[in-house]
């Protein structure tokens, strides 16, 4: 993509599962990228990037993006454009790290807008929102024009709440500042690199097949999920930061192929060659949002994007 040719890129959560995809896809189009991490998600290293920790346009700075940039980059560094991906995801993982997670979408997006404002005015900014902003959504599928039914106090607050305060944030420096903010909203995603302990349902899945033991539904399974695989992602990631025209723009990208909680685990099974029932039911999260599902017809219209790869192949493909 002609965009990123030449361009610096800062990527922050780097050496996570959707960081670590794009950080290869941007050195494919040419940028010259900047990652960040500080590991928390993983608690391991960089092992997803290294296959790039060499690359002549890639640099790894070890920091926390809830922090000033100063800290972290470079001094006199320009930066084109930044990718705010730092931010734990799963459910389990963000519960262990509530003030840590809180931080870095909030205050961190803060750090992050107001650092780009002072040294490169004409820098973008897409920061990596999220479906939980919707909540348990009373509407279905979920626009971009719905604002949400979130719990403000509860388990998942400190991840749903700080996302939606680092919308906030951008849309007060789009609209008080004439930053160029974007808000990405991220529906379920998944595919090879995430951490294998990572607890969200996919990664969890493959763990229990390859310990051969039952995949754990959570309640009675008839929650429902709708699963975008990260080379999608990727691509309408790239896309949205790349167009000039879509400064202030907030967009879904999920894939709109939705299904319960337990035809997920039937379809595992089944591509995994185990017994489709091979089941354990346990007690559902509090919190857990009933259904999900992306209206995606605003990527459509504005990025010509739409996924690719339907769930079972993007499910076969991490099996093999
Ligand atoms: N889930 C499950 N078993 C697991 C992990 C998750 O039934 O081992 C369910 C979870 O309760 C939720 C859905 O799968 O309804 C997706 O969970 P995940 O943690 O992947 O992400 P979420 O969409 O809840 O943030």
């Amino acid at each position: 993509m002609h965009y990123y040719q030449n361009k610096t890129i800062l990527v922050t959560g780097a050496a996570g599962f959707i960081g670590s995809h794009l950080v290869h896809s941007l050195l494919q189009a040419g940028a010259k990228v900047i990652g960040v991490d500080n590991f928390i998600s993983s608690e391991t290293s960089n092992k997803n990037l290294q296959d790039v920790l060499d690359h002549q346009n890639f640099n790894f700075e070890f920091g926390d993006a809830a922090s000033d940039p100063h800290l972290y980059l470079p001094q006199g560094v320009k930066i084109d454009a930044i990718f705010h991906f730092a931010s734990p995801a799963s459910p389990p993982i963000y519960q262990k790290y509530p003030v840590e997670t809180y931080l870095v979408n909030s205050l961190g997006t803060h750090h992050l807008a107001f650092w780009l404002k002072k040294h490169n005015p004409q820098g973008r900014l897409l920061f990596a929102s999220t479906s939980e902003v919707y909540g348990n959504p009373l509407e279905h599928p979920q626009k971009e024009s719905y604002w949400g039914n979130v719990n403000p106090n509860g388990v998942r607050s400190c991840y749903d709440e700080s996302k939606r305060m680092g919308e906030t944030v951008c849309g007060v420096f789009y609209r008080d500042f004439g930053l160029d903010t974007r808000l990405v909203r991220i529906f379920n995603t998944y595919g090879p690199s995430m951490n294998p302990n990572d607890g969200r349902i996919i990664p969890q899945f493959i763990q229990q097949a390859q310990e051969n033991i039952p995949l754990t539904v959570y309640g009675d399974g008839s929650q429902t999920r709708s699963y975008c695989y990260v080379d999608d992602l990727v691509r309408g990631l790239l896309l949205f930061m790349a167009k000039d025209e879509l400064k202030g723009e907030t967009i879904n990208l999920g894939n709109p192929e939705e299904y319960t909680v337990l035809e997920t685990a039937r379809i595992f099974n089944e591509l995994a060659g185990r017994d489709k029932d091979m089941i354990e039911f346990r007690p559902l999260p509090s919190d857990d949002p009933v259904k999900r599902k992306p209206d995606i017809s605003k990527a459509k219209k504005l990025l010509g994007w739409e996924p690719e790869v339907a769930f079972r192949e993007g499910l076969t493909r991490c099996l093999e």
